[in-house]
């Protein structure tokens, strides 16, 4: 059967239908209302005001990939200027190479580039040094939550240097809802509170950090990148199966093949929730050693350093347990920080497994993750 004609130009043939509304695109309308859905939640949540100079978190991956594409074809619009700042882990074999995918599309957009290393900003640890500290400990499946605490840091630095005045990250609404619900399963009412909006409003003396992409699909964000013909990477982190958000991610998918708005709905229901003030957190205060926002006497991140630094990285998660593993590592709502094989980190496949090969060759390019996002959306 021929595919329909476009619903909205009227004149192409349809390529795709949106997996949220049905409605059956050409790909360049397609794209056209994406970039106009993610103008409309940027300026309904006046989350970056005209003159801001934003950091974008650049990663490589398909999620900041598509972030930093689409805020460079509405800069005029918002009147920004963009700045990609992207972070070095020290995971070999992966990070070098997401890193070469960052430069060359920084280099193809003509967007400046700052590339910020765990080693230099934390007294030499990189991941595999943490990964090699850990190991043994019983705690080497916790790699991910140091490296949530950590990149955040890093995030934040990278953006100071470059003299931002807001943080965007690539969080899609899949990666919100993945987070929603491992709040819930760990009980963390505190972060299911604060997680709710489209960004933080920057306490404690932190950038303001926002999420344009959070309400739109994995599925739109990898057909967004397939029409606009974007390349980006995407191998999984060695450490990610590892992750908690990956049984989540799971349960997700689950959830949405019965109820395909559960994505959204939880999404939603984070914005909505509210807390008895009995059950509400203290405020935070600031770290004693680097003055960030803490709720303790360190923040996270130098109580973690303090922990590996004394080679007893137990008792960095160990001792903190509820105050760490729920806390910033897991890339929480508030905090854009990628963990856990949330954005930043290249997700184990789950929805892109649907939407096309999982073991794509790395870069991704035009027409391999794209092809199999449009036969898996159905016929149109
Ligand atoms: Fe870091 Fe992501 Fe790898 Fe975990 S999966 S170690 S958060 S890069």
């Amino acid at each position: 059967m021929p595919a329909p004609t476009c619903a909205s130009c009227q004149a192409a043939r349809a390529a795709l239908r949106r997996p949220r509304s049905g409605q059956a695109l050409c790909g360049a309308c397609f794209c056209a209302a994406f970039e106009a859905e993610v103008l409309h939640t940027v300026r309904a949540g006046r989350l970056l005001p005209p003159g801001a100079v934003v950091a974008v978190g650049a990663s490589g991956g398909k999620d900041s990939t598509v972030l930093a594409h689409v805020l460079r074809a509405l800069a005029p619009s918002l009147d920004i200027t963009l700045h990609l700042v992207a972070v070095d882990e020290g995971i070999s074999g992966y990070r070098d190479a997401a890193l070469a995918a960052v430069r060359d599309q920084a280099a193809s957009w003509g967007l400046p580039l700052t590339i910020v290393a765990y080693a230099d900003l934390f007294g030499g640890w990189t991941m595999d040094a943490v990964a090699r500290s850990t190991a043994g400990s019983g705690r080497s499946r916790s790699c991910c939550t140091f490296c949530g605490v950590l990149r955040r840091r890093a995030l934040e630095e990278g953006a100071r240097r470059v003299g931002a005045t807001h943080i965007v990250t690539g969080h899609n609404a899949d990666d919100m809802a993945e987070t929603v619900l491992m709040n819930f399963l760990r009980g963390d009412a505190g972060r299911l509170a604060r997680g709710g909006g489209l960004g933080s409003a920057g306490e404690g003396g932190a950038l303001p950090r926002c999420r344009p992409l959070q309400l739109a699909s994995q599925k739109e964000v990898v057909l967004y990148a397939h029409f606009r013909r974007l390349r980006y990477f995407s191998r999984e982190c060695a450490f990610a199966p590892e992750a908690f958000r990956g049984y989540a991610r799971q349960l997700l998918k689950r959830l949405e093949a019965a109820r395909p708005s559960a994505v959204l709905d939880l999404v939603h229901s984070a914005e909505r929730l509210a807390l008895a003030p009995t059950a509400r957190p203290p405020r935070p205060g600031s770290c004693s050693r680097c003055g960030a926002l803490a709720s303790r006497a360190l923040c996270q991140a130098c109580a973690l350093l303090d922990g590996l630094n004394r080679g007893r990285p137990r008792l960095a998660i160990g001792k903190g347990r509820r105050g760490l593993d729920e806390g910033l590592g897991e890339a929480g709502p508030e905090d854009g920080a990628p963990g856990n094989g949330g954005p930043g980190c290249t997700p184990a496949a789950t929805a892109e497994t649907k939407a096309g090969p999982a073991a794509s060759p790395v870069p991704v390019g035009p027409g391999e993750d794209g092809d199999g996002a449009v036969a898996a959306l159905g016929p149109v």
